[in-house]
């Protein structure tokens, strides 16, 4: 696992950047360091025990419950305990969503009950639920080609798949239909909006995850997906109307609030500039959120204390974030992300100190890729970075990051330059946003792979003089 010295030989010495200024190259020193983080974490990195406590403890963690609350609270402690330096609990207004009872039946020809969670953000049904029609379509775009007030009175169905991808662009492809679908079926008249889950499995449970809030919405719900084949197979069998009913006590409850943790390992040299990474502590409430995102907060809060250990300190600040309130939407004009937004707008004057973001939030999967911000491809601290993570079975990603997760999207759209650690996902859509996501999804090996990469990764970043901003490529 560990390079021969001999292969580093050469590595140390100037170099002209391209924005003219001079900087040292990325140093012995820093990666042998480097890989002796990356080692250190390959023994046991001490992540899985971090998310094995928060879910134990708390179970679901959804945005502006007590449950979340409380584990921030833990979490603060915890970070403290640690040795974490400037550790704060930074609050924010949430409106706490709840999912009440959720029912969907087929009424008739063929009477039974289907398995369905109601989408996050979505609103009640009357006592009762609502009965009517329904028309099945096999696409989204079936649905987008229908005219308005074509559906006046019905029940929308959208039968589409979701495709297993290493990058979940599957998931990319068909989260519209969960995200904007209720409207547009409510805008041709529809009063229910049922969708295939966006799941890439066969099982018999339901995927939730927000759907858009506000004027006009109709209740929307997600069936598994071998009921969604029921449905199919339903409408087929007979040229009757398929009628169903809908029931949802969903709503937004009562004004409470959510909260991000912050800590820090602070630079030695550069404590200003800042290098932000972390995951989302809030959760579904139907699992207790392992894989999304506990295991997201477990890799940066154990790669940063691994950083902390060290006899040294790394020349620039790292901070670990543990954003609150990710999965939910909220009345408009807000929408969603509001920790992440409110991280950004509390420090709308220091974003250009923020050298970097990134967000681990894409479950427990190894990491195959690193993508770094535009114009970095030819940088010293990627060919430092390679070094020691070629043997962690990670390639470098020629496409550059537009994006470093979520919580960092507000960050990213105030200037700071975003990277990637990209995590296999081929399976992450299998219990994503189900009861299912749950610690027995994690691999302890797995995660002590993602650490070890964020580590490493972190050590050359926070010790590199590498400014994005100024090898962005000119627009
Ligand atoms: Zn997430
Ligand atoms: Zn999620």
């Amino acid at each position: 696992m560990r390079l021969a010295a001999s292969a580093l030989a050469g590595a140390m010495g100037l170099l002209i950047l391209a924005g003219g200024s001079t900087a040292l190259a990325q140093s012995d020193e820093d990666i042998r360091i480097a890989e002796q983080l990356r080692d250190r974490a390959l023994e046991g990195s001490g992540a899985f025990e971090i998310v094995e406590e928060l879910t134990t403890r708390f179970g679901p963690r959804p945005a502006g419950s007590a449950s979340e609350q409380a584990a921030a609270r833990w979490g603060a402690e915890m970070l403290t305990g640690m040795g974490f330096a400037n550790v704060q609990v930074e609050s924010f207004p949430l409106k706490l969503w709840e999912r009440g009872e959720t029912r969907v039946e087929i009424v008739s020809p063929f009477p039974q009950a289907l398995v369905a969670t109601a989408l996050g953000g979505t609103v009640s049904t009357p006592p009762g639920g609502i009965e009517a029609e329904a028309v099945i379509f096999e696409t989204y775009q079936d649905l987008l080609d229908q005219p308005e007030g074509s559906l006046t009175g019905k029940i929308v169905v959208v039968l589409q798949d979701t495709v297993p991808a290493q990058d979940g662009r599957g998931y990319g492809t068909s989260s519209p239909i969960r995200g904007q679908g209720p409207f547009e079926a409510a805008q041709r008249g529809a009063v229910g909006y049922v969708l295939r889950s966006l799941g890439t499995h066969d099982h018999r449970f339901a995927h939730t995850g927000a759907t858009r809030v506000g004027e006009g919405q109709i209740p929307a719900f997600a069936i598994s997906p071998p009921d969604a084949d029921q449905l199919r197979r339903a409408s087929r069998l007979t040229d009757a109307p398929i009628r169903m009913r809908l029931v949802s006590g969903a709503g937004f409850v009562a004004d409470s609030h959510s909260q991000n943790v912050v800590a820090e390992v602070v630079g030695s040299e550069f404590p200003d500039q800042v290098i932000v990474i972390g995951g989302h502590l809030d959760s579904w409430d139907l699992g207790t959120g392992a894989i999304d995102d506990g295991a997201g907060i477990a890799i940066t809060t154990a790669a940063l204390k691994l950083i902390e250990d060290l006899p040294v300190q790394p020349r620039r600040t790292i901070r670990v974030v543990w954003w609150g309130s990710e999965e939910v939407s909220q009345p408009p004009p807000a929408q969603g992300l509001a920790g992440g937004r409110f991280y950004a707008e509390r420090r709308a004057g220091e974003l250009e100190m923020h050298v970097a973001a990134s967000e681990s939030d894409f479950g427990a999967g190894r990491i195959y890729s690193l993508a770094l911000p535009a114009g970095a491809g030819d940088s010293d601290l990627r060919r430092a970075a390679m070094r020691v993570l070629t043997p962690l079975g990670i390639l470098f990603d020629g496409a550059p990051a537009t994006g470093g997760g979520p919580d960092t999207t507000p960050l990213v759209q105030g200037g700071v330059p975003p990277f990637r650690l990209n995590q296999d996902g081929m399976d992450y859509f299998d219990t994503h946003h189900t009861a299912d996501d749950v610690l027995d999804r994690i691999d302890p090996g797995n995660l002590d792979q993602n650490v070890a990469a964020w580590a490493a990764f972190l050590w050359l970043l926070a010790n590199s003089d590498v400014d994005f901003r100024a090898l962005r490529p000119a627009q």
